[in-house]
């Protein structure tokens, strides 16, 4: 296992110093075709399509626990692998390196989900806001995904799309993942840049095992009072007065914010408090609900799993409280997190920090260190 802390930032300075190569220097090689999911597409319509018999089909049904969770959209994108004989259909997932291969050679058929070791190269782009935040960044590398996730960089601390100017400056350092020397698909967000509110404000991705922030150097956010409920922070929606809600399909409130993370991943206590309810019910399917001395209440929805807790337990800043899932009204495993004053839902992005309680250490030491390097640049000067 290497050091991914250590190797970051060789990673980093390598593309700063080196000209931007960008998709075609890298050599194609015709094994690994790209292939577009169709409307009404089903995993067995595909298969059958790419030369999968009834055969092979009823092989790979006996594993169906490995695929069932592919979800899939017209135009979504799965590869197709061919040597000796043998066929291999993948799908790559969005969130992990985790990779669902479907494969046949001869009257053999399977399934498999393994951890896929790309090949990764780090990119950098820089641009200028034009229209919305996403589609500038859309515009320089096609993808939604990471679009998204440079917010992720700032929402914690900025109103992005009010509080963004026209021609506001940005630049990106992510992964590109390749199999075969074919780019398959963009990985983590390493570094973020963005002209916000008359600063140029960097956010670092900092990795922990099983998870990771963006932190800025700058700024600690030792002022909020509460850390984020997860090791991995990819906030997928926020807290809005008004909204679409996928499931009821009309407009109501969204009173919380959502973070985004594989089932069975671990869920915290965002402060020390004591659990005053917990329980199943059909919107906020297996919750918890925390108060805090502070006279905040947090809440978490949506769990697979809930410890084994009693009324008026205490728990600490950090305490297991669950796993994420995907019970009540919900379409992919999520947290739904919010926070109550005084008996009303507020914000709950302002109330804690951009990392977990467990991660506390991490970020501190990060921070620390900047502030000695930027001591001992001042002296040099
Ligand atoms: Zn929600």
């Amino acid at each position: 296992m290497l050091n991914f802390k250590l190797i970051l930032p060789a990673l980093i300075l390598t593309t700063l110093f080196l000209p931007y190569q960008g998709q075609a220097a890298k050599t194609n090689q015709p094994t690994t075709v790209e292939k577009q999911v169709r409307a009404g597409d089903t995993i067995f319509s595909i298969l059958r399509r790419l030369g999968f018999q009834q055969s092979h089909l009823s092989q790979i049904i006996e594993n169906e626990s490995l695929y069932k969770r592919i979800t899939l959209i017209p135009r979504q994108v799965y590869f197709l692998k061919e040597s000796n004989g043998k066929t291999e259909v993948l799908f790559l997932s969005d969130l992990t390196d985790r990779t669902v291969t479907f494969f046949k050679k001869g009257d053999q058929a399977g399934v498999a989900s393994e951890k896929e070791d790309f090949e990764t190269e780090v990119g950098r782009v820089t641009g200028w806001v034009r229209g919305s935040l996403v589609a500038s960044i859309q515009n320089i590398v096609p993808s939604k995904k990471l679009a998204y996730r440079f917010l992720d960089a700032y929402v914690f601390d900025y109103k992005v799309q009010k509080q963004l100017q026209r021609n506001a400056r940005f630049h990106m350092v992510f992964e590109k993942k390749f199999l075969d020397g074919k780019l398959v698909k963009y990985g983590e967000v390493l570094e973020t840049g963005l002209e916000i509110k008359g600063d140029y404000v960097v956010r670092k991705f900092l990795p922990f095992a099983d998870g990771g922030s963006f932190v800025d150097e700058q700024k600690p956010f030792l002022d909020r009072p509460f850390f984020a409920p997860v090791n991995y922070v990819r906030v997928s929606s926020l807290y809005q007065p008004y909204r679409f809600h996928p499931v009821k399909r009309r407009r109501m409130a969204h009173l919380g914010m959502d973070f985004e993370l594989e089932q069975g991943k671990p869920i915290f206590s965002v402060g020390h408090g004591t659990i005053v309810k917990f329980g199943r019910n059909r919107a906020a399917g297996r919750y918890v609900v925390v108060k805090h001395p502070n006279g905040l209440t947090s809440y978490y929805n949506h769990m697979s799993s809930v410890q084994d807790f009693e009324i008026n337990q205490t728990v600490s800043a950090g305490a297991l409280l669950g796993t994420i899932g995907c019970t009540g009204y919900c379409t992919k495993p999520h947290l739904h997190f919010a926070i109550k004053k005084h008996g009303k839902f507020v914000d709950p992005i302002t109330y804690i920090r951009p990392y977990a309680f467990t991660q506390r250490h991490n970020v501190e030491q990060l921070l620390s260190k900047a502030a000695s390097d930027s001591k001992s640049q001042t002296a040099i000067k």
